[in-house]
């Protein structure tokens, strides 16, 4: 059962709760991607979340077909089936969703959920995004917590986000957002461990923002403030007991010095999510493998070409092993080498 249950996604998050490491979620589009990410994992030793963008899902539904909801379960139907064959936990989940998109994407999902569960069949997803950082933090509350209670009926898990996360992501821009937006507040914290511990025995994870910033940026052009993280939980606890410290999920990491990431393990951060390393390790062999066989991937001057060259196999599985090298990078950085409690 390498796709994880609901009990072994939960043992998982506390598992890394308890000791101060953070699972990676890399974001996959593709068959050769996902399964970079299991062969990464498998060779950390190391559990970890497969996701899916609302663009990812989009694109893997092909280009035409263009259905958010059709692409994820189509990729998460592949994982499931090819997670057997690795010796590790993965959980899946799908990544920021906006109002607007609610009902073109996690809607479907939780609803095929909901049918696979009334037919006796195991889930599909472990866990759903909901981001309305956009709105009102109540409003936003309000409609986590109702999307909480229908996720929890299921045994899903739901991940929300507070404050808004620089940077532009599947095409989501927040440019022009006034910095002191860009930091969540330890009372935008309590007030998520208020609203969210009242449906009873749900599970959540949050993303709080600190001063991340979504894809590429230059080193030293924002400024991070972990210590965000910790006043926020240390209002929590006071309030609520040492059980209630929220479970934190960074995003927008791109970048980030090794020891702030360590700190913000150290405040409870459990996943952190990674798009544009694993994208770029995924590409690079591609562009050199081109760059070397101009003329075997193209038929130069009507010449035939290399037909070993321009079967995307060739390249496509450069492609797997590089991208599968920067997961194992990347749980190095989140101290989750050979963590993995999966025990065969
Ligand atoms: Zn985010």
């Amino acid at each position: 059962m390498p796709v994880a249950d609901y009990e072994t996604y939960c043992r998982m998050l506390d598992n890394a709760k308890e000791n101060h490491f953070a699972y990676a979620a890399i974001n996959v589009t593709s068959l050769a991607a996902a399964n970079a990410v299991l062969r990464g994992l498998a060779e950390s030793k190391s559990d970890g979340i497969l996701q899916v963008s609302t663009g990812g899902a989009a694109f893997a539904s092909g280009s035409t077909v263009n259905d958010m909801a059709l692409g994820a379960i189509s990729i998460a139907e592949h994982v499931r089936r090819a997670a057997e064959r690795y010796g590790i936990y993965v959980a899946l989940h799908t990544d920021h969703c906006q109002s607007k998109l609610l009902d073109g994407f996690v809607i479907p999902l939780i609803e095929e959920t909901e049918r696979r569960r009334a037919a006796g069949q195991p889930n599909l997803f472990n866990s759903h995004m909901f981001d309305g950082s956009e709105l009102p933090l109540q409003q936003n509350l309000a409609k986590s917590k109702a999307l909480l209670e229908r996720c929890h009926r299921s045994e899903l898990i739901l991940e929300i986000e507070t404050g808004v996360v620089g940077g532009e992501e599947d095409g989501v821009s927040a440019e022009g957002v006034p910095a002191e937006k860009l930091y969540t507040t330890a009372a935008d914290m309590l007030a998520v461990a208020e609203t969210l511990n009242s449906v009873k025995g749900a599970r959540y994870l949050l993303a709080a923002t600190f001063g991340n910033v979504h894809g590429v940026y230059k080193p030293g052009a924002v400024k991070l403030k972990p210590t965000i993280l910790k006043e926020g939980q240390e209002a929590v606890e006071k309030a609520y007991g040492k059980d209630a410290r929220l479970y934190l999920v960074f995003h927008g990491g791109s970048g980030s010095g090794v020891d702030e990431i360590h700190e913000t393990l150290d405040y409870g951060v459990v996943k952190m999510n990674v798009d544009t390393d694993t994208q770029y390790a995924f590409t690079r062999p591609i562009a050199d493998h081109m760059l070397k066989n101009y003329d075997g991937v193209l038929k130069v001057d009507g010449d035939v070409g290399s037909k070993k060259t321009y079967d995307p196999r060739a390249y496509l599985r450069l492609a797997e092993a590089s991208m599968a090298e920067q997961v194992k990078r990347v749980v190095k950085k989140l101290r989750g080498e050979g963590t993995t409690l999966c025990k065969r």
